[in-house]
């Protein structure tokens, strides 16, 4: 590890550790094209690897944080977020990562995700959206389409799938968009444009699953709205965003797949700023203060 703060270079393969992803991932897994979208991003974003956490929750993802040279937290199911708040507060220089797959995040750490979005804790969240579980083998995920057909649901899904963008608006998220992993350059800008953003960044990373959901509409061509002349809208107007969100939805479970940026609040203060403003949350790492013998404890 490099000094805390150093002002160099940094390069991608820093964030590259010897183990190596092939050992779990399937090949053609879109969680590869998550990883090399975050390396990818990190030199953009200006952090090294000591100045960065990644939280992962249980899943395929999860491994994220084994193949990701950081500090990281291989956390439990549906967790990751409670984690990275903590880490957040009690360091708030830390470039705080937190990652997880559809039923990680939108199912068994729903909860967690609006209150994170509703709180705007400064950190970027990517969920891996592959609509399945896939390290328990394809079981019927909170964003399965109606119908699909799995383990869990031999007759196909009665469920409605969540709606993962409008959910995060809604719930007070600043910045939300949604990525592929089959269309690396923007999966790396957006990555880039979260992490630089003061707030609760949501990505919605599609991700295909070709071991368990070969039916996943992941593998047709993708439109990014903010380089179509077919939509036309202001992404920091939430009522405006709130319609594209939707469009993009439904529009993902009739075989079109809308990505980009949509939604981007910059004048909203993050969680840690509020705190720090009114005095509740000190403005260096609280961390510290454990580690020196002579600060003296209210
Ligand atoms: Fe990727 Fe699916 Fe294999 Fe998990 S089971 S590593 S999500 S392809």
């Amino acid at each position: 590890f490099n000094a805390i703060g150093e002002d160099r270079e940094i390069d991608r393969d820093e964030f590259t550790p010897e183990i190596e992803p092939q050992a779990t991932w399937c090949p053609g897994c879109g969680d590869f094209g998550v990883l090399k979208a975050l390396k990818q991003a990190m030199p953009e974003v200006g952090r090294n690897p000591e100045e960065t956490l990644l939280v992962t929750g249980i899943g395929c993802s999860g491994k994220l944080s084994s193949y990701f040279r950081s500090y990281g937290f291989h956390s439990i199911h549906g967790r990751s977020l409670p984690v990275a708040r903590a880490a957040k507060m009690a360091n708030p220089d830390l470039e705080v990562i937190a990652a997880g797959g559809d039923g990680d995040g939108y199912g068994i750490g729903g909860n967690h995700f609006m209150h994170t979005a509703r709180e705007n804790h400064d950190m970027t969240y990517i969920v891996f959206d592959n609509e399945i579980f896939g390290l328990t083998k394809g079981q019927t995920s909170p964003t399965s389409p109606k119908g699909h057909k799995s383990k869990t649901q031999p007759h196909g899904s009665a469920k409605q799938p969540i709606r993962p963008l409008s959910l995060a608006l809604t719930s007070g998220a600043s910045y939300v968009a949604r990525t592929a992993a089959v269309n690396p350059n923007q999966a790396k800008e957006i990555l880039t444009e979260a992490m630089e953003h003061d707030g609760f960044a949501h990505v919605d990373f599609l991700t295909q699953c070709p071991t368990w959901n070969k039916d996943a509409k992941q593998y047709v061509p993708y439109i990014d709205v903010q380089d179509s002349d077919d939509y036309d809208f202001d992404i920091t107007d939430r009522g405006e965003a709130s319609e594209m969100m939707q469009k993009a939805e439904d529009a993902l479970y009739e075989g079109e797949v809308l990505t980009g940026r949509f939604y981007h609040d910059e004048d909203r203060p993050s969680y840690q700023e509020e705190k720090q403003a009114t005095g509740d949350m000190p403005e260096e790492p609280l961390a510290e203060r454990y580690f020196d013998e002579d600060y003296e404890w209210e």
